[in-house]
């Protein structure tokens, strides 16, 4: 039952040829089984899962049809939920326990999900390989031996090993394209606006957005259907007419305009994944989609604007984690700047505390203009490279990383190196545009994935575009 993709089991529940309780035991026996090994997991609930998965039960006997009714879902450990540890990955925050639960997370509730439980990820998001978990390693599925990715290196694993039928992760220059792309599963992020953010753990609050990592492109359009919308809690939530994103799926995309990105088909990528990245592209041509090279000049300093922009508004976020209000305190100290000091020094990881320094030394005095506000003047200028762009194609395409699922400790010590593996994925954060990353073949025995980008609040044609994609492709997920 639980290789099933969430439209699958879905089917399944409302015919009544299953149960939640025993989809959701079915789940369960396939956590147990695979994460001595793949170790996705940082809280997993059992107990609570099968009284959802019950309560579920009598709703659909009854004939309710809510979208996600009886289906076990999972969530990144930096979104927040009543009553459940809420870590980030982060020896600062172990042993929080979160006193509201986000707006996206609600939703997934109220549209009737069974929460399995909470996933691993880069502490407070940070990193590419989720590496930087204080507490565990998850390894990729497809190669134990390999990363899965990360931020939401947990909740592609998740997803990719058949330990829930969807998950949660959030997405700040990559994490949650890129995991997916190193574990050959769907990841989305949608338009910045579109899914609110109140209850996610804030890392950069203008480039962070929810959204969900799945199975198969459907799944992702039947997630967006639930998360998006507005809300008055997030005040960057846009308010929009309510949009059916499964709608479009099954539409070809005959004469439907796509720009390839020079910059990100060149050298930096390796040839393994830019040959896969050709044949899908291929693909797209033989449904009639017309594939056209384009430049972005302004893509060589995304990198560069985005780290100083990130760990700017990072360095301002994690103000707030003093040992105090949440979390880890710091024992035996004689005054609060000593508390303040050590809670900070023993709680964060070496990489959040690069991210820290890095960002405060960007905002002080005298250097903010030439940092933080010439990065934001980048930021505008790939706003417009994207808008150019847009303006006469429906789609632009790149792939979504420069190379597949790299081994543990490959990049760890060199930052900048582990830097680049969201060269593809940062710009489109710093447009604020939806990106969707779809596997499309495999190199070396690992997932490649192809990154599609639209223009703002797009998704429809977005989804229906990766659909094309993925039926083009025939990737074949694993099964453990
Ligand atoms: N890997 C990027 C970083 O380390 C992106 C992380 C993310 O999207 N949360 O900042």
């Amino acid at each position: 039952m639980h290789k099933l993709s969430l439209k699958e089991v879905r089917s399944k529940l409302f015919k009544g040829e299953t149960t939640a309780e025993i989809v959701t035991q079915s789940v369960f026996k396939q956590i147990y089984a695979q994460e001595p090994s793949v170790q996705a997991y940082l809280s997993i609930y059992k107990e609570q899962a099968l009284t959802q998965a019950r309560a579920a039960d009598e709703r659909l006997k009854k004939g309710e049809r809510l979208p996600l009714l009886g289906v076990p879902l999972a969530l990144k450990d930096n979104l927040n939920l009543t009553g459940t540890e809420t870590t980030c990955a982060s020896k600062i925050l172990k042993g929080y326990i979160s006193s509201y639960t986000a707006t996206a997370v609600q939703k997934l509730l109220d549209a009737g999900a069974v929460i399995t439980g909470k996933l691993n990820l880069d502490e407070f998001a940070m990193g590419s390989s989720t590496e930087n978990s204080a507490v565990q390693k998850t390894a990729n599925p497809w190669n134990k031996e390999c990363v899965p990715g990360g931020s939401s290196g947990g909740a592609a694993a998740a997803v990719a090993a058949d330990e829930c039928f969807g998950a949660l992760g959030s997405d700040t220059g990559g994490s949650i394209r890129q995991p997916a792309s190193f574990c050959g599963v769907v990841g989305l992020k949608p338009t910045y606006g579109l899914v609110s953010r109140y209850g996610l753990v804030a890392f950069a609050s203008s480039l962070d957005q929810i959204g969900p990592l799945a199975k198969t492109v459907e799944d992702a359009a039947i997630l967006l259907n639930v998360l998006a919308g507005y809300d008055a809690q997030d005040s960057t939530s846009v308010e929009r007419p309510p949009q059916d994103y499964t709608a479009l799926l099954t539409q070809d995309i005959q004469g439907k305009k796509i720009a390839v990105i020079k910059e990100l088909l060149g050298s930096g990528i390796d040839a393994n994944v830019r040959q896969v990245i050709q044949t899908a592209i291929a693909a797209l041509q033989k449904q009639g989609a017309v594939i056209e090279e384009i430049e972005m000049p302004s893509f060589q300093h995304a990198l560069a604007a985005y780290y100083l922009v990130a760990t700017s508004e990072a360095s301002a976020n994690l103000a707030r984690f003093d040992g105090v209000r949440f979390g880890h305190r710091a024992a035996g100290a004689k005054d609060v700047l000593t508390m303040f000091k050590r809670a900070r020094a023993e709680g964060f990881g070496p990489e959040v505390k690069r991210r820290i320094m890095l960002g405060t030394y960007a905002l002080s005095a005298g250097y903010y203009d030439a940092y933080y506000l010439k990065a934001q003047k980048v930021r505008t200028l790939i706003k417009q490279d994207y808008a150019r762009a847009l303006a006469s194609y429906d789609a632009v395409l790149s792939p979504t990383s420069p190379s597949v699922a790299f081994k543990f400790g490959a990049k760890v010590n060199d930052p900048l190196s582990m830097y680049l593996s969201d060269i593809a994925t940062i710009p489109v954060n710093l447009a604020g545009l939806p990106g969707i990353s779809v596997p499309c073949g495999l190199a070396d025995g690992l997932p490649v994935g192809l990154q599609l980008v639209a223009k703002e609040f797009e998704e429809q044609k977005l989804l229906q575009i990766a659909a094309a994609a993925e039926r083009g492709c025939h990737f074949e997920r694993i099964h453990l």
